[in-house]
């Protein structure tokens, strides 16, 4: 699939139909997901209905958004009027929202073209997409490998052509990881840059949704086109949205230089030596391309996963309390009075993962445990966000690699938790701290996975990051690889 301009261009000019492309990506979803698993719901009718809209605006000669026409695929966590909304879960199997989420419907109103929901780790928890109570997705790369989580559907719909761009959410890592895992970009914006409003909450101090795409320059378009302020999210930002896509250069020798810290706390123990040497390999780019390179210490970095898995838990226990079989999904029958009805539709509803997640958050929210734990670790919170605003003090933006590992085989690690949490370790503290961050393909392993560099930026500055990681992507050829299926 052609990227977000090429297909605007061919649209503008009459070259080929929105029907025609959207028909493509249909076909190709229908002739892919027999090994992919990347959707829950295709929404091919939908599509085409779409499709035709953009048409005939072309027809009659009107301007179009540089998304209209464009084949998009949407995390099934975000709310979509008439369209089921599962979250993966068992607990929403009937679930069909009566109103649209802020994102969908700014796509809508661009005109792109929804061809699916993609599917997730249930309720967003994982790292894998085998949370999923409905099937397990499948890495483009590698078929018998996860595509990372819990976004893995969005991931793999676009590193395998399922679509040109997805939008995924991000609590702790959920669209840099897979989009590292998939090789493809991932970004995870600012807390408040995107609306909540429609997206099922997970951890909302934390989440945020962002686009997948195979390029920088889309992931700016579809970042622009999704950002901006909503009064229905108390946590929206007021703020300008920039032209991002404008502002991409092919290197990093502006007025000033652009100062780039590497967290030297995220290299070492635990990180796969292929993944090392690719990001060391990445950072030397940079600095050819003009860029400054600084060794930063972020001390507190190491204590953000322990304290992301009290607070994350804790909120998820909050907002998961309302599936109950009353307000919505699924109601176990058989329940001889309400207490019972409510523990039997969670019970059945939720899985395995998603209960260990409530227990742990009721238990450290409980009356007594709550100082000890909930408390402490919305201090360690404090701690890492300072690390960060010394950080930025000195440098522009941060580098780390993604995750510590590139993709590893489905069911490694769906039996122990902890080792699944660890994925997670250099994308949580961003998450804790509310900044944006990246994922760029910089390299593939010796089993050809690929491998990520994450930028990450000070508030708001999207701006760099995306600066940086267009830098990088267009002296490198990392992104034109593509899976063989
Ligand atoms: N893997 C992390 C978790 O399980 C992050 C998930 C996410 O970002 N939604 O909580």
């Amino acid at each position: 699939m052609a990227s977000i301009r090429e297909l605007h261009e061919q649209l503008v000019k009459k070259e080929r139909s929105a029907v025609e492309i959207t028909q493509e990506a249909l076909d190709k979803i229908q002739a892919l997901e027999p090994k992919l698993h990347s959707f829950l719901h295709i929404t091919a009718q939908q599509a085409l209905e779409q499709a035709r809209a953009v048409d005939a605006k072309i027809a009659a000669g009107e301007e179009i958004s540089s998304l209209a026409g464009i084949p998009i695929g949407i995390k099934d966590n975000m709310c979509t009027k008439g369209i089921p909304t599962t979250c993966a879960s068992r607990i929403l199997e009937n679930f069909v929202p009566p109103y649209e989420s802020t994102v969908t419907q700014k796509l809508l109103d661009a005109g792109a073209v929804m061809v699916g929901k993609t599917n997730l780790d249930e309720f967003a928890m994982g790292s894998s997409t085998e949370n999923s109570a409905y099937q397990v997705t499948a890495n483009p790369w590698d078929l018998t490998r996860v595509p990372g989580g819990s976004s893995g559907g969005s991931a793999a719909a676009v590193a395998g052509g399922e679509c040109v761009v997805s939008l995924g959410s991000d609590t702790g890592g959920s669209i840099r990881q897979p989009a590292s895992f998939c090789g493809v970009v991932g970004l995870k914006p600012t807390y408040g840059l995107v609306s909540r409003y429609g997206l099922v909450a997970y951890a909302s101090s934390l989440d945020q949704i962002g686009p997948f795409s195979r390029s920088v320059e889309d992931t700016a378009i579809l970042l622009r086109a999704i950002a901006g302020y909503d009064p229905h999210d108390s946590t929206s930002l007021k703020v300008e949205i920039p032209d991002y896509a404008a502002t991409l250069k092919p290197d990093l020798k502006a007025r000033r230089k652009m100062r780039i810290g590497v967290i030297t706390e995220t290299f070492g123990q635990g990180l796969d030596s292929v993944v090392e040497a690719a990001v060391t390999k990445a950072i030397d780019q940079l600095q050819m391309l003009g860029a400054e390179i600084h060794i930063i210490s972020c001390p507190r970095f190491r204590y953000g996963l322990p304290s992301y898995y009290i607070i994350a838990p804790s909120e998820a226990s909050a907002n998961l309390a309302r599936y109950d079989g009353v307000k919505y999904g699924l109601r176990t029958p058989d329940a001889d009075n309400l207490l019972s009805m409510y523990t039997r539709t969670r019970a059945s509803g939720f899985g395995t993962e998603v209960k260990r997640r409530i227990m742990i958050g009721t238990y450290a929210l409980s009356a007594g445990y709550y100082d000890a734990y909930y408390l402490k670790a919305q201090k360690v919170r404090t701690l890492i966000k300072q690390d960060f605003e010394n950080a930025f003090k000195k440098v522009d933006v941060l580098v780390t690699p993604t995750a510590p590992t590139t993709a590893f085989k489905a069911g490694e690690k769906t039996t122990d938790p902890l080792s699944m949490y660890l994925n997670d370790l250099m994308t949580i503290p961003v998450n804790l701290a509310g900044l944006p961050g990246i994922n760029v393909p910089c390299g593939f392993d010796d089993n050809g996975l690929p491998i990520g560099l994450q930028v990450i930026g000070n508030v708001l500055r999207e701006d760099q990051i995306l600066q940086v990681a267009y830098a990088y992507e267009q002296s490198t050829t990392w992104h034109l690889r593509q899976p063989e299926l």
